[in-house]
């Protein structure tokens, strides 16, 4: 990679800068931890949430802030946690649409992501978190190629998302794909107060051997020997999405998954609470019982599952069994959006329609799932994922004058039913103001739109 390629893709990014102390003035409505409360601003200090109350006693309370944002006919939220994406995918949006999944991956996807270079990786990354965070989204786990030259979290940190960030381990790569983890780690993990967060994570069963599972969780136990105590590293991988899974671990490896590919994960010692597994469309009797021996969460993504033709998660099943589920988006090239209110709408409305039972995955439920349930997937609910005075000032305001919050009721009903991402005005991660009146503060959408066409040009040449 050329010294000019990296300097122009540099200007994609705005500088980030320190957050300030900042007053969401009066707002409407916001959506706290204990409910909704009427016409009361919030604090923010020191990339936290230090007072949710009267403006007023604020000021006598705490003296003065540096920045103010009305928020009058506002409702202010927690961002959504979407808890499994490739954001740099976003650069593939719409390549190829409509064919069988594997002709899909083998023909199409697979071989354009072979080619990929850093600065595709990193900048497809920055257009993932433009899109993630001008719809409301504050925090993503996202999977894809490390690159000390560019890479997804070298975009997430330019940002100011907050970032759950992994390389993709297949069995062709294995010495290499451990390596890159370790360096992943080594430059990224606990950066900026400990907004980006590096994760360990084998792409599934069905691409990675059991020795390949084994050396991967060998490899995040060391790793948590040193960063453990601080910022846990957690681990991540695609689970039960294909109906053949089973037959495809059998064909390679010679292993027995057909009763269950989470109960085979939970056999080679590698499912526990720090795992979060993406779709689990098919799971069978002994996968519910591997889920509630480890502890492990659910990452659903429903979007994705429909448009390649994977299937329906049981959801409301998955709910009751305790299980700690949360939602994500997919990369964009199989949704094709990033947008958490289409796939917390999408994953209400299926629930609905499955059980034929109308009170399935109530609003409140999934909004709470689309968020909290992120956090506690990745041990992080008590930090963010809800709005309450000592958390992260990960803050999204809905403009409720636009037409979609007309008339307005409920809240979650409102969020869940009949709100978009445009309806999305400001966004607050870890303290930072991202997102004010629509427009993206860290990142300069027109250099990136031009960086996009060029890698996208590159990328049909190449083919
Ligand atoms: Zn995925």
């Amino acid at each position: 990679m050329g010294i000019s390629t990296l300097s122009s893709n540099q200007s994609c990014f705005n500088p980030l800068g320190e957050p300030k102390t900042t007053l969401i003035d009066n707002a409407r409505i916001v959506l706290s931890s204990r409910g909704p409360i009427d016409t009361v601003s919030i604090l923010v200090a020191e990339r936290r949430i230090l007072a949710i109350g009267d403006k007023v006693e604020i000021r006598r309370k705490y003296g003065a802030w540096e920045e103010i944002i009305d928020a009058r006919n506002c409702l202010a939220i927690p961002g959504f946690v979407n808890n499994h994406s490739h954001i740099a995918m976003a650069l593939l949006r719409g390549l190829a649409e409509d064919l069988p999944l594997l002709n899909w991956l083998r023909d199409k996807i697979w071989p354009i992501e072979e080619r990929l270079k850093p600065w595709q990786i990193e900048i497809g990354a920055a257009l993932g978190a433009a899109e993630s965070l001008l719809s409301g989204t504050t925090c993503v786990t996202s999977i894809y190629f490390y690159d000390p030259g560019g890479s997804e979290a070298s975009a997430i940190e330019k940002t100011g998302l907050r970032g759950w960030i992994a390389h993709g381990v297949f069995d062709w790569m294995e010495e290499k794909g451990l390596r890159l983890t370790q360096e992943l780690v080594a430059h990224f993990h606990g950066k900026d107060a400990g907004r980006i967060r590096i994760a360990t994570s084998p792409h599934s069963p069905y691409s990675c051997s059991p020795d390949v599972l084994r050396k991967i969780e060998a490899l995040r136990g060391k790793l948590n020997q040193k960063f453990g105590a601080r910022y846990p590293i957690l681990n991540t991988i695609h689970v039960a999405e294909a109906r053949t899974e089973a037959h495809e671990i059998k064909t390679r490896y010679n292993v027995d998954a057909s009763r269950g590919i989470l109960k085979y994960l939970n056999s080679l010692g590698v499912l526990n609470s720090d795992t979060i597994c993406a779709h689990c469309i098919h799971l069978t009797e002994d996968d519910y019982i591997a889920l509630g021996e480890t502890g492990a969460s659910i990452a659903s993504c429903p979007i994705s599952n429909l448009k390649v033709g994977c299937g329906v998660a049981d959801l409301p099943r998955i709910i009751s069994h305790g299980t700690v589920l949360s939602l994500g988006t997919d990369g964009a090239a199989s949704n094709n959006s990033l947008d958490m209110f289409e796939t917390a709408k999408v994953a209400s409305l299926l629930a609905k329609g499955l059980k034929g039972d109308t009170t399935q995955m109530s609003s409140k439920r999934t909004f709470s799932i689309a968020t909290e349930g992120g956090a506690k997937s990745l041990h992080q609910d008590r930090e963010f994922g809800s709005l309450f005075e000592g958390a992260k000032a990960d803050i999204v305001l809905l403009d409720l004058s636009k037409i979609s919050a007309i008339p307005f009721h409920d809240p979650y009903n409102y969020i869940l039913y009949s709100a978009r991402s445009s309806n999305v005005r400001d966004v607050l991660v870890d303290g930072r103001s991202l997102v004010r009146d629509g427009e993206l503060i860290s990142v300069n959408l027109e250099n990136l739109r031009n960086r996009i066409s060029s890698a996208v040009s590159e990328i049909a040449t190449d083919d």
